[in-house]
């Protein structure tokens, strides 16, 4: 007896919460996945078999270690680092490293496994996987950044590699972490490795382009939405949530593609800036002084902040939630509508909550999930490891291009998987499904391992 699509899916996705108990992060990622896997299942019910879900939502590794470090007062403090290696069918394990408070196991693994669909939707070979630490970076020293960067890949080293598996950013990790990790990781390998991390420095193996690829990708995509309904982006008004690298960004090139972006946040509220926001200041703000985006209002005089408010109440053409999981919620959404949304990209990873797409979708608004629309940074990666395998480095214009051609790339394969399973416009179910099937295609090739 065949059992139904949809009672085979839930069976499993039971399984999976109570085997992942406490992790409602991990279930929220998994029940989105679970949704359009009915709707595979019931046109390809051969994806169900050799226990390949089961297969799919079990990572296949995960380590947890214990990350000592000494403060500049000479205090211990003791953190715990994260790693789960999550899919290896399409190539190395890819994806970042995350430095918050908030960083737990179910964190990591609802990262990791958007991750493994994000990358495989790129097209290129990689893997999916995820890392971090509950450290806070905010408001410690250079010095402290970096003895915690040392004590953290002297446990993590081991499991790295560039055809094992290669980290990069994520929050709180950008230039300087990546650089104190690559440091440690060949002092204790004595190997110079540089395709073992990406996000590296211009100088010492990074990629042009890198820094700006998540933003710029982002951009971009929604320069593809706009293409598929006969529209471009000149004159559009658009709000970026956050201020962080994924942000400034996609400001930059929402406003060189003739956007203009009139509001930014970080979390203690916001900034408007009518005229569009000066992308100089917020780098010089974020990037140099590692300072708060109120200051931006103490700058420009027609500019305003305001404390502890939400971005969304802003009245835009194009959203775009930057910062963080969990971002935009219902009440967002509806604000959002009211103030004339046509589209909604996702910059940060699983930024909307399921009740706001939900609004978002009932009000016809285009909505492009971060597993599409923020592929652009670690395809980047990708590129930044191709060029480090053959010892080579690209031009800005170039890698660029490339980029702008694999954001293409993405974004007609969701619309073309979407189509094919009879739901035209839903970038939702059209990324999840182009996804899978290119890793569960890889997985049943491999046999059950
Ligand atoms: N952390 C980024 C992401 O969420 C980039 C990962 C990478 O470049 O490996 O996709």
């Amino acid at each position: 007896m065949r059992v139904n699509a949809r009672d085979r899916v839930t069976a499993i996705y039971e399984q999976v919460r109570a085997r992942n108990a406490g992790e409602p992060e991990f279930h929220q990622a998994a029940a989105e996945v679970f949704e359009s896997l009915q709707v595979v299942l019931e046109r390809r019910p051969e994806y169900a078999e050799s226990g390949l879900l089961e297969r799919l939502f079990e990572p296949e590794r995960q380590i947890i270690f214990r990350v000592p470090w000494v403060d500049d007062d000479g205090h211990v403090h003791v953190n715990r680092g994260f790693r789960v290696q999550y899919n290896s069918a399409l190539g190395p394990y890819k994806g970042g490293l995350r430095f918050h408070p908030s960083v737990n196991l179910g964190i990591v693994k609802f990262l990791g496994f958007e991750q493994i669909f994000k990358n495989s939707l790129t097209g290129l070979p990689i893997g999916g996987g995820k890392g971090g630490s509950d450290f806070d970076p905010k408001g410690r020293t250079d010095a402290e950044v970096m003895r915690f960067c040392q004590s953290f890949m002297t446990e993590l080293h081991r499991h790295l590699g560039e055809y094992t598996d290669v980290p990069a950013g994520d929050i709180g990790v950008g230039g300087r972490e990546i650089g104190y990790l690559f440091g440690q990781y060949k002092r204790l390998t004595n190997v110079y490795e540089s395709g073992v991390l990406t996000g590296k420095g211009l100088t010492w193996g990074g990629s042009q382009v890198r820094r700006e690829a998540t933003g710029y990708g982002v951009a971009y995509f929604v320069a593809e939405m706009a293409k598929a309904v006969g529209r471009d982006l000149d004159g559009t008004t658009a709000v970026v949530s956050g201020s962080g690298n994924v942000a400034i960004y996609a400001i930059e090139k929402i406003a060189q593609l003739g956007g203009t972006v009139v509001a930014c946040s970080d979390s203690a509220g916001y900034i408007v800036d009518e005229k569009g926001i000066d992308l100089d200041l917020v780098k010089e703000i974020k990037e140099q002084r590692r300072g708060r985006i109120s200051e931006y209002a103490d700058v420009v005089s027609h500019a305003r902040f305001v404390s502890g408010g939400s971005v969304w109440e802003v009245p835009c053409d194009v959203a775009l939630p930057c910062a963080t999981q969990n971002e935009l919620d219902e009440d967002a959404a509806r604000a959002l509508v009211k103030g004339g949304v046509r589209v909604v990209a996702e910059g940060a990873n699983m930024p909307t909550t399921p009740e706001a797409i939900k609004v978002l979708r009932e009000a016809k608004v285009a909505f492009a999930p971060g597993k599409a629309a923020n592929a652009g940074g670690v395809a980047t990666s990708a590129l930044e490891m191709q060029q480090n395998a053959s010892r080579d480095s690209w031009s800005f214009e170039y890698t660029d291009e490339r980029l702008a051609g694999i954001m293409a790339g993405i974004h007609e394969r969701t619309v073309a998987t979407a189509e094919e399973y009879g739901l035209p416009g839903d970038y939702v179910h059209g990324a999840n499904i182009a996804g899978f099937v290119k890793v569960a295609d890889a997985m049943n090739a491999l046999g059950v391992i």
